[in-house]
C-alpha cells in the first residue's frame, strides 16, 4: 500500500531518489512474518521505512543527492541500516537530501527540489528533506536523517514531524558519507516522540568500526516517556529570542511553553553570549572538513569519472567540475581557502576556539536548567527559490541549529503550531546524552 502511495505522491513531492522494487520490499516483509511467527520480532518489525540518500545500502544506489554518485552502489551497508534491518525493518528506498547535506532547503540536489507536502509553494527544510517530506505525506511512518548543521531538525520543523540529533558519538557514522565529520550525526524522524525513542533503541549504541562512536551504554529510550514534568527546568536563551524571530514562531512558542508550565516546568532566562559566532564558525569549520573529506572525489576509485581524460590532472579537474553542483564547489573553495597555509590561524583555528567557547556556553547553562527550548528556525518554510540567489542569507536560516553541533550536545525539534498551513518547530536542547530525557519533554508536549 505505501508503495502505491509513493508511486502516486511522489512525482509531486520528489522526495525519494530510488524506490524499492516490489519484490524486495515483499521480500522484506514476508522475513518479518516469519519472525513475528517464530517470536522473535522486535517492536519495529515489519515496519517500513526510508533512508535519506547519505547512507551506504548494499546494492541499492547511494547518490548523496550528487551526479558524482549517480551510479554508485555500494558493497556494503552503513551501520544504522545494518541494525535498523537487523530489527526487522523494511526499507522503501532512499530520501531526497541537499547534496553531499550541504543545504537548509532541499533545493540544493542533483535529483531535483523537494516540496513541503504541507504547501507545495514551501521548501520541506534541508538537508533531510526528502525525508522529512516522506514523513509528513505519510509515505513511510519513518526515516533516517544526518544533522551537521540542523538537517534533522529544521525539516522535521518545516514539516510538523519530530526529528532527534544525538549527542555526537552516540550513533554510528560508520556508512554515512561524510560531508564534516566532526559535526556529522545520524538520527531519526518520525511523527512523534515516542515512534523516535523506539528507533533510537535500535540506531544508538557503540560501533568498532566508527572510532568517534561512543562506549557507553544505550538506555531504554521508551522507559521514561511517561515521566512527569513536574520540577523540569527549563531554560530560555535570551539570543534565541531575538531579532529576526518571526511573529508566528514567537507566539507559538510562548503558547508551547505555557503548556510546559501546566505541566509543572519552571522557566527561566539563560544566555549562551557565543550564540553571534556560530555561524561564522560553522561556515569555517564545515567547509575545511568538507574540502578534505570530499577530495575522495577524484575520478579514480569510484563516482563520476570525465570521458576521454587527457591526463592525471585533466581528469581530477573535469571530473570533480562535472560531478559537483554549486553549493559543493563553494564549499570546496571556502574551505580549502581557510586551510591553507597562511591562513590557517586566522580562519581554521580561530573558529576551533570559537567552538570551545560555544560548548562552554552550552555546560554552564545546563549547571543551571535541565533543558534549553526554543525555536529551531528563526521562520516557518519559506518559498520555493526565496534564498537561493543569497547564500548568506540561506545560511543564516541556521541561526538555532548549528552551535548544538559545534557543541556536540543533542537536541530535537516537535511540532508546536503553524503559520498558515506551515508548521512551526519547537527545539528541545539537552545536555550529553540526555536523548531520553529530551524524549520525554517531547512525549509530554505530544
Ligand atoms: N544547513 C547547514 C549546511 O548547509 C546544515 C546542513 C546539515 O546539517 N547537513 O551546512
Amino acid at each position: 500500500a505505501l508503495l502505491a502511495r509513493i508511486d502516486k505522491l511522489n512525482p509531486h513531492l520528489n522526495a525519494f531518489i530510488s524506490v524499492s522494487d516490489q519484490e524486495s520490499a515483499l521480500a522484506q516483509a514476508a522475513a518479518a512474518d516469519q519472525r513475528l511467527a517464530q517470536g522473535q520480532a522486535t517492536p519495529l518489525t515489519g515496519l517500513p521505512l526510508a533512508h535519506k540518500d547519505i547512507f551506504c545500502t548494499q546494492g541499492m544506489r547511494t547518490s548523496c543527492g550528487s551526479k558524482m554518485l549517480e551510479n554508485f552502489v555500494p558493497p556494503y551497508n552503513a551501520t544504522v541500516v545494518e541494525r535498523l534491518a537487523a530489527a526487522g525493518m523494511v526499507n522503501l528506498g532512499k530520501t531526497n537530501l541537499d547534496e553531499f547535506a550541504m543545504g537548509s532547503s532541499n533545493e540544493n540536489s542533483y535529483y531535483g527540489t523537494v516540496k513541503n507536502p504541507w504547501d507545495l509553494q514551501a521548501v520541506p527544510g534541508g538537508s533531510s528533506g526528502g525525508s522529512a517530506a516522506a514523513v509528513a505525506a505519510s509515505l513511510v511512518p519513518a526515516a533516517t536523517g544526518t544533522d551537521t548543521g540542523g538537517s534533522i531538525r529544521q525539516p522535521a520543523a518545516f514539516c510538523g514531524i519530530t526529528g532527534l540529533k544525538p549527542t555526537y558519538g552516540r550513533v554510528s557514522r560508520w556508512g554515512m558519507v561524510a560531508y564534516a565529520s566532526s559535526l556529522d550525526q545520524g538520527g531519526p524522524m518520525a511523527h512523534s516522540a515516542q515512534d523516535c525513542a523506539v528507533l533510537l533503541n535500535a540506531m544508538a549504541g557503540f560501533d568498532p568500526k566508527d572510532s568517534t562512536c561512543v562506549q557507553r551504554a544505550v538506555p531504554d529510550y521508551c522507559a521514561t516517556l511517561a515521566a512527569n514534568l513536574d520540577g523540569l527546568k527549563i531554560g530560555l536563551p535570551k539570543e534565541y529570542f531575538g531579532e529576526g524571530l518571526h511573529a508566528d514562531v514567537a507566539a507559538a512558542l510562548e503558547e508551547a511553553i505555557k503548556v510546559y508550565e501546566s505541566l509543572g516546568a519552571s522557566i527561566c532566562e539563560v544566555s549562551l553570549p557565543h550564540t553571534h559566532l556560530a555561524i561564522p564558525a560553522y561556515y569555517v569549520i564545515a567547509p575545511a572538513e568538507a574540502s578534505s573529506n570530499l577530495s575522495r572525489y577524484d575520478g579514480v576509485r569510484f563516482g563520476h569519472r570525465c570521458q576521454d581524460p587527457q591526463d592525471l590532472e585533466d581528469l581530477y579537474k573535469r571530473s570533480r567540475q562535472e560531478g559537483f553542483g554549486a553549493e559543493v564547489k563553494r564549499r570546496i573553495l571556502i574551505g580549502t581557502y581557510a586551510l591553507s597555509e597562511g591562513f590557517y590561524d586566522a580562519y581554521y583555528r580561530k573558529a576551533q576556539q570559537i567552538r570551545r567557547l560555544i560548548q562552554q556556553d552550552f555546560l554552564n547553562a545546563f549547571n543551571e536548567v535541565d533543558v534549553l527550548m526554543g525555536p529551531t528556525a528563526p521562520t516557518p518554510a519559506f518559498d520555493l527559490g526565496a534564498n537561493t540567489q543569497d547564500p548568506v542569507q540561506m545560511y543564516l536560516e541556521d541561526v538555532y541549529t548549528i552551535a548544538i553541533n559545534l557543541a556536540g550536545v543533542p537536541a530535537l525539534s516537535l511540532p508546536a503550531g503553524r503559520s498558515g498551513t506551515r508548521p512551526i518547530g519547537l527545539q528541545v536542547i539537552g545536555n550529553h546524552f540526555e536523548e531520553a530525557r529530551l524524549l520525554n519533554v517531547a512525549h509530554q508536549f505530544q
